[in-house]
């Protein structure tokens, strides 16, 4: 395959130097240098990874339980052993179902094949034939698992998901998540890393193709195309289809689209729903209340209550959504700091919107400015319904004479939703202008934050 070889071949042109550097191109990559696996260890080494999966109760050890299991295990003779005997031996482990003892008992079975067939010679292991038995004992969904820990035991297979990722990007233009398991499964890769020209053995081409994705961070290599491709500075990027071709819009999914910079305003409530469920229970959920309709803004307190009531037992749905949605509110919001200069009503604004917009009192806030209206602190002056009797010139020019400032901006919010003044603003602000001019500490503006939107007296030409 043509795109095959030209993955790889650009890959040793421009990565081959790096591949020296990382263990994995000595010992492990030659046979002369494969030993034999010991059969003991190797099998209750299995057990220990097969039998979450299996979800066995990590109470049942090889001490108590599934004593019968391991010792048996070492004991079957791969050549001769029956069916019947493993059966024997997994009824004689107590709190395993009927089910669990069912895929027990198969897990065995090809597991006393595989010794049969290759002796644990690692050479051997990582055959595709063993290879398809080893997938058969791992679970579902898990292949790639069965990989890694081949590969952590000393097999050198191909087990790069990110090298595949990185495969698929450059020489189909697309990712493979959204195409069937049976496409993204682990085979498919080991059959590429076989069939390259380039590398000496597959799990060297495999090895590449990790360190370019990224895989080898810790180890000082940064990948290029990792989770997040970095297409601009990749020297692969004139010959690769991904970034070659534009992808077609309405084929991708969310991950691609976010990989691509391409996520549009309608694609929101796809994001949210990729971002806020970890299971098929809480994306069912999300199904019927995440949609255009429903944009992230109109997360009201009542639809929220709608959703809580909606989710699945012991799920932080909710939690997590209010969190993305504290996430948006303040992502633009940059916070005055001490020194810093005032320039205009929207700064004053900004400052104070998420701090005041949902407030469901009047607060009225004074800040403090140099004589060359930088920020020098901002007080409370009062809370609650607001009059003339309650904002005091005296307490609100008190604080600014003990913070001695040059000039102060008044700040208050209006439950409602309106920033339109009142007439009591209006008087308030006379009243505080006066003062300021007899103490020498001009207003300069007053901000009204009323939900998202503001009024400035000074913009409106009402000082
Ligand atoms: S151009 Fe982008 S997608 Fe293609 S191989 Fe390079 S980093 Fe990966």
């Amino acid at each position: 395959m043509s795109e095959q070889s030209d993955y790889f071949q650009l890959l040793q042109k421009n990565h081959g130097s790096q591949q020296g550097k990382h263990f994995w191109s000595g010992d492990r990559v030659t046979s002369a240098a494969a030993k034999l696996l010991n059969r003991k260890s190797l099998g209750e080494k299995l057990l220990d990874r097969i039998l979450p999966l299996y979800e066995v109760s990590s109470e049942l050890t090889k001490y108590s339980g599934l004593q019968s299991l391991y010792e048996g295990l070492n004991l079957l003779n791969p050549q001769y052993f029956r069916q019947d005997e493993v059966l024997r031996l997994l009824g004689k482990c107590h709190g395993l179902s009927n089910q669990q003892q069912k895929q027990l008992a198969g897990a065995v079975k090809v597991f006393l094949e595989i010794v049969n067939k290759t002796n644990l010679n690692p050479i051997q292991l990582n055959t595709l034939e063993i290879l398809g038995l080893w997938w058969q004992i791992f679970p579902e969904k898990k292949p790639w698992d069965a990989l890694k820990w081949l590969w952590q035991e000393g097999v050198a297979v191909p087990h790069s998901q990110s090298g595949f990722r990185s495969w698929w990007r450059f020489s189909q233009g697309s990712l493979p998540e959204k195409k069937s398991d049976e496409i993204f499964h682990p085979k498919k890769w080991v059959e590429i890393c076989e069939q390259q020209t380039v590398f000496e053995t597959a799990f060297e081409a495999d090895r590449m193709a990790a360190v370019f994705s990224g895989e080898w961070r810790q180890a000082g290599s940064q990948g290029v195309c990792g989770d997040l491709p970095d297409c601009e500075n990749c020297k692969l990027n004139t010959d690769c289809l991904w970034q070659t071709g534009q992808g077609n819009q309405e084929m991708m999914g969310i991950e691609e689209k976010i990989q691509r910079k391409k996520i549009k305003t309608e694609d929101v409530p796809e994001l949210m729903k990729w971002l806020l469920s970890s299971n098929p229970e809480e994306s069912n959920v999300l199904e019927g209340t995440v949609n255009k309709d429903a944009p992230l803004k109109g997360w009201n307190r009542e639809r929220l209550k709608k959703l809580e009531n909606l989710q699945p037992i012991g799920s932080k749905l909710i939690i997590r959504l209010e969190a993305l949605r504290e996430l948006c509110r303040n992502y633009s919001v940059e916070k005055l700091k001490p020194f810093q200069q005032f320039s205009s009503s929207r700064d004053i604004f900004i400052h104070f919107h998420q701090q005041l917009a949902k407030q469901k009192q009047e607060q009225f806030i004074i800040v403090l400015l140099d004589n060359k209206h930088r920020y020098l602190a901002e007080e409370d002056v009062t809370k609650g319904i607001l009059n003339k009797s309650l904002v005091h010139p005296r307490e609100v020019f008190a604080s600014a004479i003990e913070h001695r400032a040059a000039a102060l901006i008044c700040v208050h919010n209006h439950p409602s939703g309106d920033p339109e003044p009142s007439q009591e603003d209006l008087r308030i602000t006379e009243r505080l202008v006066e003062v300021g001019k007899l103490v020498g500490i001009p207003v300069l503006d007053h901000v009204i934050v009323g939900g998202d939107e503001y009024t400035s007296f000074a913009d409106r030409g009402l000082l």
